[in-house]
């Protein structure tokens, strides 16, 4: 529910007058299914999962939209259709059964592990494809019923950018078992499936639809800000798969954060980049500037049954950011950011080296850094949590003890600064293992293994051990293999999908054996030819692989690259295609 992909596809689909859209999830507290999380146990008992807002059962109704950002959540997918007496493989399905479709970024990255569950992805923005595809499958229901989908796929297919029938390719392996190729069965369909953007935001808005207390960010009223980011760190997909980079105007923003102040006193602004939309500071003094106006609800069109007014009426408006770049951190946001009793900033150095980070491409000094943590916690802010990622390609171990001095020379500057406050706040590291993503320069490099990612993160909690008030979470090794075998892998990974208990058996098999000698564990833990065909080259995303290729060796050769102009250019080969 904190999710504004899936709230702007509920709220799509519920503007038009054709659709009547329920919300289902796979564990609820409303309706407090046993918690189901695959990975706990892996019997899936059956019991029909009912919507939020009429408690109808999921298999009584006419399409099945899925949005999905993260990987691991294909793994709740199969749950949710064979807890609703649903056949999870659309091969065992007919038109007696929901049509089910799928979108979300983690399937315009690679939608091939969860390819034989779904029988159209809509793949890209939803604000381009989903309103044709409603166009074609509305008016074709009333001829389905008593046969196949076959019809709809196959117009779909053709007539819609950006949709994906899966079982209308085949696929192909070499005699080793190596993937070769997906191929198209028909000739009037696409060999690669065209990932759409929207090119111009100022049409559209994007902001929370249903305002509740029961989510991550209870009573948040989120608004989308831009898409995208220009800055292109070579291991983020966000950098790439979203481009170009595009902010929504400053009017739009406006009139969403006046709405918003109808019903709640919590505002999130959302983008990967929020601090650097061009007009930043009008936002920010236009909400410091902003009073609530107390219980006039009646003109809103935001659902507003979970919130009681009378506390919102003295307190003031909160706004939180979803991201805060360093080099583009100025007074006003900061201060935006006190007023709104923000204790903790969280920013993202990534690597502890300079070398490291010109790798990555991202592009912050050490000067940078200083300056932003110093400028925070002046301002009394007086908690950082500090990102950081181990195992990148061509680290050094040297990069990681890096993380430990860059972590003790903040601490320094944090101390100081707080003795100003003469309070002092806590450092929280958050260590992430890198993940090769599709769609970024490092999709083709291999992730570190277990071992070493264990002795990295040993590393820095053994040189930070000594400094107080640091606190270290490390991300869990197992969720993030099993996440890069589905960022990676191909259709045969359904299998898994469909079966987790597989998984936990492979990821048994890799901790416990050489991981490379794993089928799974080559998978992961090895680099790919740059020549080598991918799973999810049936994707056209726009962006040339000779691009992804150059940024590559770039990286090896400890080079940045300038950020993403923007404005056309040729660079990364997006633009010609939008
Ligand atoms: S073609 Fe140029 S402007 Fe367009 S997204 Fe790529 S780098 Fe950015």
């Amino acid at each position: 529910m904190s999710n504004l992909g899936f709230q702007s596809v509920y709220g799509m689909l519920n503007r038009d007058e054709r659709v009547s859209c329920n919300r289902f999830f796979m564990s609820n507290t409303h309706h407090n299914y046993p918690n189901n999380d695959r990975f706990s146990n892996t019997n899936d008992k059956e019991f029909d999962i009912i919507s939020c807002e009429t408690n109808i059962s999921l298999s009584s109704s006419d399409l099945i939209a899925f949005s999905v950002s993260f990987e691991n959540d294909y793994l709740n997918i199969v749950s949710i259709l064979k807890n609703s007496g649903i056949p999870p493989k659309a091969s065992d399905r007919n038109a007696s059964y929901p049509f089910i479709i799928a979108g979300g970024i983690a399937c315009f990255l690679n939608p091939e592990p969860i390819a034989p569950f779904i029988d159209c992805f809509l793949l890209g923005e939803a604000e381009e494809i989903l309103p044709a595809f409603l166009d074609i499958f509305i008016p074709s229901l009333s001829t389905t019923y008593d046969s196949s989908y076959e019809n709809i796929k196959k117009r779909v297919s053709v007539e819609i950018n950006g949709a994906y029938v899966p079982e209308f390719y085949q696929l192909s392996y070499d005699t080793d078992g190596n993937f070769l190729a997906i191929l198209p069965i028909y000739d009037d369909i696409p060999a690669k499936i065209s990932v759409q953007h929207i090119k111009d935001l100022s049409k559209i808005s994007t902001t929370t639809q249903i305002l509740t207390n029961d989510t991550t960010f209870d009573n948040t009223f989120l608004i989308e800000i831009g898409r995208g980011c220009h800055h292109g760190c070579r291991f983020c997909s966000a950098g790439f798969i979203y481009r170009p980079s595009r902010f929504y105007p400053e009017k739009n923003i406006v009139d969403a954060i006046n709405e918003a102040t109808l019903i709640t006193d919590k505002i999130g602004l959302v983008s990967p980049t929020v601090s650097d939309h061009p007009s930043i500071n009008n936002i920010c003094a236009n909400v410091r500037n902003t009073n609530t106006c107390g219980n006039d609800f009646n003109n809103c069109r935001v659902n507003t049954d979970e919130i009681n007014p009378s506390n919102i009426k003295n307190s003031g408006i909160k706004i939180s950011f979803s991201s805060l770049r360093l080099d583009s951190l100025n007074d006003e946001t900061i201060e935006t950011l006190v007023k709104s009793s923000v204790k903790t900033a969280t920013i993202a150095p990534e690597a502890g080296s300079q070398r490291m980070r010109n790798i990555i491409n991202k592009k912050i000094s050490e000067e940078q850094i200083f300056s932003a943590v110093q400028r925070l916690v002046e301002h009394g802010i007086m908690n950082l949590k500090l990102y950081f990622m181990v195992g990148l390609p061509f680290e050094k171990i040297e990069d990681v003890k890096e993380i430990v001095t860059l972590t003790k020379k903040i601490k320094e500057l944090f101390l100081e600064a707080s003795r100003k406050n003469r309070k002092i706040g806590n450092i929280t590291l958050s260590i992430n293992p890198f993940i090769p993503k599709p769609t970024t320069p490092f999709q083709w490099r291999a992730m570190d293994s277990l071992s070493n990612f264990k002795k990295k993160v040993a590393i820095i909690k053994d040189g930070l051990k000594k400094i107080p008030n640091i606190t270290i979470h490390a991300e869990s090794s197992k969720t993030a293999m099993i996440n890069a075998m589905l960022s990676r892998g191909d259709r045969r990974m359904a299998d898994m999908v469909e079966n987790p208990e597989l998984f936990l058996k492979k990821t048994k098999e890799i901790e416990n054996k050489n991981p490379e000698k794993t089928s799974m564990g080559k998978i992961i833990f090895s680099a790919i030819d740059l020549s080598a065909p991918l799973p999810w080259d049936i994707l056209d995303t726009g962006i040339k692989k000779e691009f992804l290729i150059k940024e590559l060796k770039r990286a090896e050769l400890e080079e940045t690259s300038p950020d993403c102009p923007m404005v056309e250019c040729s660079s990364c080969g997006i633009c010609r295609k939008l």
